[in-house]
């Protein structure tokens, strides 16, 4: 063994470390400064694009995988623990979030999927137009079928976000897995956890976790094969982690009705009976997986408004015929008003 080497490489390791140490230290208290600013500050003036631009870089120089994967969560402890003393960031939107909510009957609206510039920003125009706070967008996507298009992934991120700011409206977004919660957590004003994620009950318990640090609101949506009851089980792994704001989503469930190939899921809107007994979470509906069509959307919105739903999630889309994904289902912004003028009365 060659004494002399070890040493040398230890002293450059010290050496590091330290630096490190002088460095977070450093940036913990520039984060402090940016924070006072902030809150003399009446508007959003958050930039989280810096945050995309050093994951993109450190995708790109490391060019794998392995180390790719520690060294996003080695920032992403940085930025996360390093954070205002440990306050949670937007603990403000969360509460403003939660009032538009709890005024009832909300309407969240947009496409299945981002897919262009061109695309969000028209949807994200009308309907904030129309006067809607809500806008939904699939950035990773659940798809049966693995040649489908997945979404775009982390290149839309930065696109649906700055698109939704620009026009005033939160942004509503599933994450399928927990890396991408932790890494691209701000990029979603609400968290939703689709059909098929439901019954993953560790990404729950997780996703209970990291949104009880600022009550960042969930929509679980029904698994397509689960009774109220385990919707109600489910919900609760992420209530009992502490998040207050986890809102249930009917969406439609399987049954012999879809072998006449009407209805993509059999629509659950009576279910809503059963589950105001169980729950005191609010509850929405999405018409637009129900019916999987979108001449059915609008009197199922009518229907789940008369049986006292809290608010709709509905599929929209500026050309339909050409849609990336689920455009079968997708209504206009022009039948989207209208159903919204229903909501409103
Ligand atoms: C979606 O909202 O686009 C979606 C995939 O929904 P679900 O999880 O209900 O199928
Ligand atoms: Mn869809």
């Amino acid at each position: 063994m060659n004494k002399e080497e070890l040493n040398r490489i230890r002293t450059e390791i010290d050496k590091i470390d330290n630096e490190l140490f002088d460095n977070l230290l450093n940036r913990s208290k520039l984060v402090e400064e940016l924070h006072k600013i902030k809150l003399n500050c009446k508007e959003n003036i958050t930039d989280i694009s810096r945050e995309l631009a050093i994951k993109n870089r450190i995708i790109s120089l490391l060019n794998n995988p392995a180390k790719e994967k520690v060294f996003l969560s080695i920032y992403d402890t940085i930025i996360r623990e390093l954070k205002f003393n440990n306050q949670p960031a937007n603990i403000n939107l969360n509460t403003e979030i939660s009032i538009e909510i709890s005024k009832k009957k909300f309407m969240i609206a947009g496409p299945c999927s981002v897919e262009n510039s061109i695309q969000i920003e028209e949807l994200a125009k009308d309907i904030s137009n129309i006067g809607i706070k809500f806008l939904r967008g699939g950035i990773f996507k659940a798809r049966t079928n693995p040649i489908s298009f997945q979404g775009l992934g982390i290149d839309g991120l930065e696109l649906f976000y700055n698109t939704a700011k620009k026009y005033n409206l939160y942004t509503v977004s599933e994450f399928l897995d927990i890396e991408q919660a932790q890494s691209y957590y701000e990029y979603f004003d609400v968290i939703v956890i689709g059909s098929r994620n439901m019954t993953n009950f560790e990404f729950l318990k997780k996703i209970g976790y990291l949104t009880a640090k600022n009550n960042k609101p969930v929509i679980l949506k029904r698994g397509f094969g689960s009774t109220i009851d385990e919707l109600v089980s489910a919900s609760q792994y992420l209530t009992n982690s502490g998040n207050e704001s986890v809102i249930l989503c009917l969406r439609g469930i399987r049954t012999f009705e879809q072998s006449t190939d009407f209805y993509r899921f059999t629509p659950d809107l009576h279910s809503i009976i059963e589950l105001r007994v169980k729950t005191d979470l609010p509850i929405i509906f999405d018409p637009s997986h129900s019916a999987g069509n979108s001449k059915y959307v609008k009197d199922l919105s009518i229907a789940a408004i008369n049986l006292g739903f809290d608010g709709l999630m509905i599929e929209t889309h500026n050309q339909p015929d050409i849609a990336l994904s689920d455009g079968k289902q997708a209504i206009s912004t022009k039948v989207l008003q209208d159903i919204n003028s229903f909501l409103t009365k």
